[in-house]
């Protein structure tokens, strides 16, 4: 007889083994159908492992740069071997941690593909999972309630340029190199080009990076786009904007050449290695969607405001349904779907209050409209900027480039949006998402004693620049 669950979250990442904790803490039998490992992308492929590496290289160039704060160095070296090393241990003890928290909730893990069947012997509604494993052994029928897509997304290629793993690789590959290139390629100046052009860079390899708009990292605010492409050449990275790649041109040996249409004229572009980081695309294929009433969008599922689909009994949230990519976005929309289907009344997520941070050397970290968004959204806007350079405890850390911007409705006080770049400001972007939320003004923001000396009094003094009464600027 196949078992039978209140849930059956399928793709157990950061999406899906929240969800599946936060079920679980409801008092609902939950089952996790995963075929590779727990934590997902963001563990394994992306988040973690991206951002030791990022780690390893702040920490080898401000190594070679340490003769600035009175540290003399000798032969200093990169072994990578260690560097990948440690990237590893770190996402085999989060790994770890993730299958611990599966026990403690008394979460069923299957390893194996879990695909949605129709109407069946099981249940007269589509959603009966049947589960596959990869050594041949016989299905596993189980029988939800409520089933959870949070089967996640993959680096989308573009026509011509397939991921060969080597030369022409995507974000995956990339974490897997087991020695860095000379130089790279990188086509795509988005949130991954962008991390891995920094961090590429600070061990000190060669890197362009073609970008097709007229501006790197293309949804961040305008002015926090321009600095970080500044800021960034002075590592050496080359942009080259308004760049069209031209696939066919593509030619491998013991590197990589292609040549891009910009503004109308052809230049070659020759490296040991290319990275495509143009987007991701949903992990849609396979999984039974032909047997539910699902919609779809531009090969996203469609969903509601509480991430039910068309099947009121199947829920999806994360990468699968598009919107921001995410994984914090991913693990709220799956405590939202989760309280949902417990009638917890959840409230819906306000995608305005999300911030989102890109892990570069310096960082980048925002907050709700950008300035064009904002006029564009037909709001009077007033804008307060602050540069770190003016923050003593920046100077102290020999990381003082960069600024905070503020954007509020000149109208009603609310803050609209809020961005930065700099030392720590992916962590820093937190005070900005709680003022989001509890609907603060920079008033209020400033209003806020912030303990000196340190990298936070940057968000008070922002905020009383909006009415030009910033004190050490
Ligand atoms: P992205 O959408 O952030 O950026 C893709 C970039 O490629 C854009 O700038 C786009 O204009 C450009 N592009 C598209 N087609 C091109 C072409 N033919 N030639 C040259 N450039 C082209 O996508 P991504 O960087 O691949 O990241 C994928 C997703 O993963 C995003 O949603 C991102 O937010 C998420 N992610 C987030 C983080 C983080 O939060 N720090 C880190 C990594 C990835």
């Amino acid at each position: 007889m196949a078992k039978e669950y209140d849930l059956v979250v399928l793709g157990g990442g950061t999406g899906g083994y929240v969800a599946a904790i936060r079920a679980s803490q409801l008092g609902m039998q939950v089952a996790v159908v995963e075929k590779g490992e727990l934590g997902g992308t963001c563990l394994h492929r992306g988040c973690i492992p991206s951002k030791a590496l990022l780690r390893s290289a702040e920490v080898y160039s401000q190594t070679l740069h340490a003769e600035e704060f009175g540290v003399e160095t000798s032969n200093t070296s990169l072994n990578f071997t260690k560097v990948q090393d440690r990237k590893q241990a770190i996402v085999n003890t989060l790994h770890q941690g993730v299958q611990g928290l599966m026990k403690k909730g008394n979460i069923d893990v299957f390893k194996g593909f879990g695909r949605i069947l129709g109407p069946s012997i099981f249940s007269p509604m589509p959603g009966t999972i049947s589960i596959e494993y990869e050594n041949g052994d016989e299905n596993t029928m189980i029988v939800p309630k409520n089933v959870l897509i949070a089967t996640g997304s993959r680096p989308k290629s573009l026509p011509g340029l397939d991921f060969d793993g080597s030369l022409v690789m995507s974000s995956d590959d990339a974490l897997q190199m087991d020695r860095l290139p000379e130089s790279i390629v990188i086509v795509g100046g988005g949130v991954i080009g962008i991390e891995w052009a920094s961090m590429l860079a600070d061990f000190g390899v060669k890197v362009t990076v073609l970008e097709y708009l007229n501006q790197i990292l293309p949804t961040e605010d305008e002015a926090i786009a321009k600095e970080a492409e500044r800021l960034l050449k002075r590592k050496g990275i080359q942009f080259v904007k308004g760049a069209k790649v031209l696939a066919d041109s593509l030619s491998k040996d013991t590197g990589v050449t292609i040549e891009a249409d910009i503004n109308g004229k052809k230049e070659t572009f020759q490296a040991d290695r290319m990275l495509v980081s143009v987007g991701r695309e949903a992990n849609t294929g396979n999984i039974g969607l032909e047997n539910t009433e699902i919609d779809f969008h531009n090969g996203y599922i469609q969903t509601n405001d509480f991430f039910q689909t068309k099947e009121s009994h199947i829920y999806a949230i994360g990468d699968v349904i598009g919107g921001m990519q995410l994984a914090h976005v991913a693990s709220h929309e799956g405590i939202t779907a989760v309280e949902h289907m417990a009638e917890q009344n959840p409230l819906p997520i306000n995608y305005r209050n999300i911030p989102s941070c890109v892990y570069s050397n310096p960082e980048i970290a925002s907050i709700g409209y950008t300035e064009r968004e904002a006029i564009d959204g037909g709001f009077e806007v007033e804008t307060g900027k602050f540069p770190f350079k003016a923050i003593g405890k920046a100077l102290v850390y020999g990381e003082s480039d960069g600024f905070v911007k503020i954007i509020s409705d000149k109208n009603t006080n609310d803050i609209l949006g809020i961005h930065m770049i700099g030392p720590h400001v992916t962590d820093m972007i937190s005070e900005a998402a709680l003022a989001k939320v509890l609907d603060a003004t920079p008033w209020e923001i400033a209003q806020t004693i912030h303990p000196h000396p340190t990298l936070s009094e940057i968000m008070g003094e922002a905020a009383m620049a909006v009415e030009n009464k910033q004190i050490h600027g």
